[in-house]
């Protein structure tokens, strides 16, 4: 059985680049990402402990695209090429998440669109402290 660990490697690396810096910026956020990496590392080992049961390739990290509205209208963007907004029905967000977690997926990149137009968007990551978020977002 072969299972590759370079979206792990990638994952790691955002991780120490992005995460890192912030959690030694003060004590409150060391012990915030102490506790995060512990229940992180727990979803980990079940990742990998059901990718040796499955003998099959489980990802750590999704890429989900929540919505294609958005509050600017760049040019070159895919997104302007919808005439209605499509929006990701929450259920099937709540779900994909819940399945997820289930197998030990703790890394999900969330884009758009623009992400924070997403409805409840904060209230629905709030169900799952145990994985990390990552938004693409124009920042308006
Ligand atoms: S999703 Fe990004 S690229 Fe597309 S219009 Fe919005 S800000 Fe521009």
């Amino acid at each position: 059985m072969h299972i590759s660990s370079d979206r792990f490697k990638y994952n790691l690396r955002i991780f120490r680049k992005a995460f890192l810096p912030w959690a030694l910026s003060s004590p409150q956020h060391l012990w915030m990402a102490w506790n995060f990496y512990r229940k992180v590392r727990k979803k980990y080992k079940l990742n990998v402990r059901l990718q040796h049961k499955l003998d099959y390739p489980i990802p750590h990290s999704f890429v989900l695209s929540l919505t294609t509205d958005c509050n600017l209208a760049c040019d070159h963007c895919y997104a302007r090429a919808y005439n209605e907004p499509k929006v990701l029905p929450k259920k099937v967000l709540e779900g994909i998440l819940e399945q997820a977690g289930a197998l030990g997926c703790f890394f999900f990149v969330l884009t758009g669109g623009e992400p924070m137009l997403y409805p409840g968007l904060l209230d629905t990551l709030s169900n799952h402290r145990d994985c990390l978020f990552i938004l693409i977002t124009n920042g308006f």
